[in-house]
């Protein structure tokens, strides 16, 4: 059943991991006054009843970026945030051949009992809301400070929690291989510049919450970004190259640097 759809873990400070049958994995971080929604998964799961669930507070609902296992779940509430450079991509609502095509090749199976193919990924929120780099997301007693970390796509944002000191990453850092030869990614040195400028913030959070991860993991070592910024450093200084990779997104090199790697094409660095 759509209720029974996900696995929650609560990983401390009042934040409960939420996996999207693990294919991707969302939060809800509660504060005094608000709680706030860390992406909205595939819409498959009853999002909203979850959360209640969860949390009496109103939820406030961010996009970390554009990316349809991200956002198909924004048409389950009123209002949602997302990076003004990701807007156009949160938009997008897949045409009828292509939701087919996800139903059978990329959503998390078996789907429930319940599942209703005509209403699913047709409609966004009521209000696409746009933010921008240092936007505060104030929940009453905590306030989540938003990092804009372009490259994975051009409006991929982290959020810091200082009070926490955990950082929420989407798809911009996360245990496993961060892909960057999307049509929509910047090139590699260019998420090496956001990295690194990331990286400036490193004294404010100890722990980071991945967009992808296996729920029992949660929280995750900071270690993982300095791992990912050496390792993108050595292929940009051509001391690495990774071999050839296939995706259903498109083919590039992948590179592994132990707690995490990167899919990317060298015609882009
Ligand atoms: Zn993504």
């Amino acid at each position: 059943m759509r209720s029974e759809w996900f696995k929650v873990r609560e990983v401390g400070n009042a934040t409960w991991a939420i996996d999207d049958r693990g294919s991707d994995v969302m939060y809800l971080v509660g504060g005094e006054e608000r709680c706030l929604l860390v992406d909205t998964g595939w819409g498959v799961g009853d999002l909203p009843a979850l959360a209640a669930s969860l949390s009496p507070l109103p939820p406030t609902v961010v996009n970390t970026h554009g990316h349809p296992d991200h956002t198909f779940g924004n048409g389950q509430f009123a209002q949602v945030y997302v990076h003004a450079a990701d807007e156009a991509a949160a938009r997008k609502l897949p045409p009828a051949e292509m939701r087919t095509w996800m139903v059978d090749n990329v959503l998390p199976k078996p789907l429930p009992a319940d599942f209703q193919f005509d209403t699913w990924a047709v409609a966004g929120p009521d209000s696409l809301e746009t933010i921008q780099d240092g936007h505060v997301f104030d929940l009453g007693g905590r306030a989540l400070e938003v990092i804009s970390v372009a490259g994975h796509t051009p409006g991929s944002i982290c959020l810091l929690d200082r009070q926490a000191r955990v950082l929420f990453t989407g798809d911009s850092v996360l245990p496993g291989a961060i892909w960057l030869h999307l049509g929509e990614s910047l090139p590699l040195s260019r998420f090496h510049e956001s990295l690194r400028r990331l990286q400036g913030s490193a004294d404010a959070f100890d722990t980071i919450l991945p967009g992808h991860a296996d729920l029992q993991a949660l929280p995750l070592s900071k270690t993982l970004l300095d791992d990912l910024i050496d390792g993108i450093g050595r292929i940009l200084a051509g001391e690495l190259v990774g071999r050839e990779e296939k995706t259903f997104a498109g083919d590039g090199l992948r590179c592994d640097f132990g707690s995490c790697g990167i899919v990317y094409r060298p015609d882009r660095l």
